[in-house]
């Protein structure tokens, strides 16, 4: 029997084995996905902005010192209302790093260096036991049936397996799902002018677009549109596909082209209704599923990776079972006004700027205008933004257990 079995090996799930691993546990993590397939540079087109609390997590587990070469740091963000052929609006919201003093705002990473910096950690750590290519067919308290037969027992199983989580279903945990009728186009961008660390934020009426630097002169983009509409540009070839996108951000950035795959991602916000059931904790999209318009969901899934890792690992020092339905309940009760405060943010932010009604246009530019105003504010902003707000756990603030 091992101590615990994860089911979903992503960013989430391996990051949590690693967590629990390096604190004494022994980890099972199953996938569903064939060995390697996830470190595959085409498996995914996304990058993630990470926050300042996830990278001091990092460093703590020993991920960063792998990935810093391939991070570009975010200096500053611009976000205004956009329309394509118009460029930005004239008032807009303006963070800058040294409001903070705390270093640059975030990172921006590619995903395929983040999980190859996993896989690698995961490898060469002691007491984690991998099983690729297998789903869960049945779980009972910690025992799990996986589909060639085997039974695999735990004290706690912990549901990493995205905005489906069957962990959830299994266990009965009901789910709310919002759909948003939008896609995220993905791609990245050669350009000729440098964008100076900058990240931008357009809010088109028919979703936003982020612009988000990459190392050298590359940036990601995530370009929300309603559905149709997205999928009708995503099957366009690529020189069509840019004359769309070019409208769309102006030219500060020069002459741009594709480099590499394009992607989509339908939008939802998915919250499952309990965190926590008996033996069995969610995180990451499995408890809660964001849009993309903060590049906030990787962060959310790692704060509850960075909770629960220490609640069980302080439980078993002290000598109480850590899968034991209080101990979880500390997990649930931690993440809890964090969990509710983003999901509701980004829900509200990508309605009140994914639109063009002609009284909210005028009132949004002025609320972006009076928060870059008012310093307190914007640093307030930049603090939540960055994870360095409220009760914050112990590798979040780039401490070990
Ligand atoms: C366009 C876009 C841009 C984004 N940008 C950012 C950003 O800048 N910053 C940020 O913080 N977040 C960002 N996010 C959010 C981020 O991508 C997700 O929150 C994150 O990837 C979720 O990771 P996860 O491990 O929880 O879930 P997933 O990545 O969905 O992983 C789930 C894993 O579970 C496995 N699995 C599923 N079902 C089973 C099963 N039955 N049995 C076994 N295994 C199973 C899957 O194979 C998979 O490996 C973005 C999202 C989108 C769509």
């Amino acid at each position: 029997m091992n101590d615990i079995t994860i089911i979903g090996g992503g960013l989430v799930g391996g990051t949590m084995a690693l967590g629990l691993a390096q604190n004494g546990f022994s980890v099972t993590i199953i996938d569903a996905h064939k060995k390697g397939s996830q470190t595959k540079r085409a498996f995914d087109g996304r990058s993630y902005a990470l926050a300042q609390a996830t990278i001091r997590m990092f460093t703590v587990l020993g991920l960063w010192a792998d990935l810093h070469a391939n991070a570009q740091p975010i200096l500053q963000v611009k976000a205004s209302d956009g329309r394509a052929g118009q460029g930005p609006a004239p008032w807009h919201l303006h963070f800058d790093h040294d409001d903070l003093g705390e270093g640059p705002m975030g990172f921006m990473v590619e995903d395929r260096f983040v999980r190859l910096a996993l896989s690698n950690a995961l490898n060469t750590t002691p007491n984690i036991t991998q099983t690729f290519g297998h789903t869960v067919t049945a779980q009972d308290g910690g025992v799990i049936t996986l589909d060639n037969g085997t039974h695999i027992q735990a004290n706690l199983i912990i549901g990493c397996d995205g905005r489906q989580s069957s962990t959830a279903q299994r266990a009965g945990i009901k789910r709310r799902v919002t759909n948003y009728h939008q896609t995220a186009l993905v791609c990245a961008i050669d350009h000729d002018l440098p964008h100076n660390g900058i990240a931008h934020q357009f809010f088109m009426p028919e979703g936003p677009l982020a612009i988000l630097p990459l190392p050298g002169n590359r940036s990601s983009i995530v370009w929300s549109d309603q559905t149709d509409r997205a999928k009708a540009i995503n099957d366009l070839p690529d020189a069509e596909y840019l004359e769309f996108l070019r409208p769309r951000f102006g030219d500060f950035l020069g002459d741009i082209s594709l480099t590499g795959a394009r992607f989509t991602y339908p939008l939802t916000l998915t919250v499952a209704s309990e965190m926590t059931a008996a033996r069995m904790a969610l995180a990451g999209d499995a408890a809660q599923g964001v849009h993309p318009i903060a590049g906030q969901g990787l962060n959310l899934g790692l704060r509850d990776v960075a909770t629960l890792v220490e609640v069980v690992t302080r439980a078993k020092r002290r000598g109480e079972d850590f899968g034991a339905a209080d101990v979880l309940q500390r997990y649930a009760d931690w993440r809890s006004f964090d969990r509710t405060t983003l999901t509701t943010a980004t829900d509200g932010f990508n309605r009140l700027f994914s639109n063009d009604n002609a009284l909210l246009r005028p009132l949004r530019d002025f609320g972006m205008a009076a928060v870059s105003a008012a310093p307190n504010l914007r640093r307030a902003f930049m603090r939540e933004a960055a994870g360095m707000s409220g009760d914050i756990p112990h590798l979040l603030q780039g401490k070990a257990l």
